[in-house]
């Protein structure tokens, strides 16, 4: 459920008509709803109200100040995956006691960054990476609070370029190798276990992968609590997707079932980081229709948005549902065209051969949950500016990004300087 619908004929975005903001900022623009992030991020922590949960907010699925700043109000910590991400988190008034640093490869100065803001703690994928860690801890006169992220060979069923948690992929240190890794991780001065973490992925449409893995978790707290491990904290990771072109997906109530049925009585704190869910169906891409192109074979609608502002479709194949910002009237033609951007490239695609109410150059469309792993993926490619993110509460909207306009980039820019 979103706040973006059809009011009096015209799109809008909670209260106020997207066409007003696109008189506005101009086009193309990302368009959050804030009623709609505090729905998504309420109905997932009642979901979990069974068990003793800190919800994390997946910072890089969205990480706009003021899209944070919603969360911090209701009391979300963060999953950060950079240092970059750590500062806007705190910046936004996540609290450090509720931050956890992830990621494959966090250099020594993240990892100093992280044991600086004393937050809760570091989700440790790698040995080496744990040693660095103990190092830069015993240097700075610290205790790091540690967390081994595990990878339990579990195939989350999602696009290949999201799954986490196989044991091909790069992610977290072998189930089978976990319990001599904390054996070793328990002699070293500066590292404090906190408990295990997993995360198998994204876009999950199923609730078995899940299950596996937090059966996996529960069965190895079992053998590490024998072997006088407190295991006091297990981060379960986000994954749950969200239905893109109105296919079905569980319910955060029925992942929250999963939840208690396999790890409630584990007797450890629960840490979740949802990403997608939270953000994704709480933001749109308002963009504008620059030609309609006759092909030999197909019509196209030639957006003034493209894959450099949204990344999925021509990434992981996303198909995102486009609607027009005029309501089409019942009974309205509807032709079958491909949605597609300027950039040159085949795979600046936003939907092929889709049927829409008759359009023409000048009209607005909306493609639609755009809120997560849009802007935060957006480049300037093609010397494109990066677009404008506007924020809707009500009846009031604010721009919480600018446009930012190649010409600005362009300062950034040198001539060599051993020229004569
Ligand atoms: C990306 C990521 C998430 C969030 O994933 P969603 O699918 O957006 O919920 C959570 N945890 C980790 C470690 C991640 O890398």
């Amino acid at each position: 459920m979103d706040h973006f619908e059809y009011k009096n004929g015209v799109l809008a975005a909670e209260d106020v008509p997207v066409s007003e903001i696109a008189e506005a900022v101009g086009t193309p623009f990302y368009c959050y709803s804030s009623a709609t992030i505090e729905r998504h991020f309420r109905v997932f922590s009642e979901a979990l109200s069974d068990v003793s949960a800190t919800v994390c907010f997946a910072v890089k699925a969205n990480s706009n100040i003021a899209v944070l700043k919603i969360m911090a109000d209701m009391g979300a910590g963060a999953d950060v995956v950079s240092s970059g991400e750590l500062t806007r988190a705190l910046k936004a008034g996540m609290p450090a006691n509720k931050i956890v640093f992830s990621g494959v490869g966090k250099t020594r100065d993240e990892l100093a960054h992280a044991l600086s803001e004393n937050i809760l703690q570091i989700n440790v994928e790698s040995e080496p990476e744990l040693h660095a860690l103990n190092e830069i801890a015993g240097s700075m006169s610290v205790i790091a609070p540690v967390a081994f992220r595990i990878n339990p060979d579990v195939d989350a069923h999602t696009h290949d370029k999201i799954s986490t948690g196989r044991s091909e992929d790069k992610f977290g240190i072998e189930w089978t190798r976990i319990h001599d890794v904390i054996n070793r991780a328990s002699k070293l001065p500066n590292i404090e276990i906190t408990g295990l973490a997993v995360h198998i992925g994204s876009q999950l449409t199923e609730l078995q992968p899940f299950r596996d893995a937090f059966i996996r978790l529960r069965d190895i707290v079992a053998i590490l609590r024998a072997d006088g491990h407190a295991i006091p904290r297990l981060d379960l990771g986000g994954g749950l997707g969200i239905p893109y072109d109105s296919a079905e997906t569980p319910s955060p109530a029925e992942y929250g079932k999963v939840v208690s049925e396999v790890l409630g009585d584990v007797e450890c704190d629960l840490l979740f980081e949802p990403g997608r869910l939270i953000v994704g169906n709480a933001g749109i891409l308002v963009t504008q229709i620059v030609y309609v192109k006759e092909g030999a074979t197909r019509r196209f609608l030639i957006l003034d948005a493209a894959m450099n502002d949204l990344m999925r479709p021509s990434l992981y194949d996303a198909k995102h549902d486009i609607v027009p910002a005029i309501e089409p009237i019942s009974g309205a033609n509807l032709e079958r065209v491909d949605v597609v951007g300027p950039v040159c490239e085949t795979g600046d695609t936003f939907a092929t051969e889709i049927d829409l109410p008759a359009a023409e150059a000048g009209d607005l469309l909306a493609i639609r949950s755009a809120g997560a792993y849009g802007a935060v993926m957006s480049s300037t490619y093609n010397s494109r500016a990066l677009i404008p993110e506007v924020l809707v509460k009500g009846d009031k909207y604010s721009i919480v990004r600018e446009r930012i306009e190649p010409d600005t980039l362009l300062n950034y820019e040198n001539l060599p300087n051993w020229d004569p």
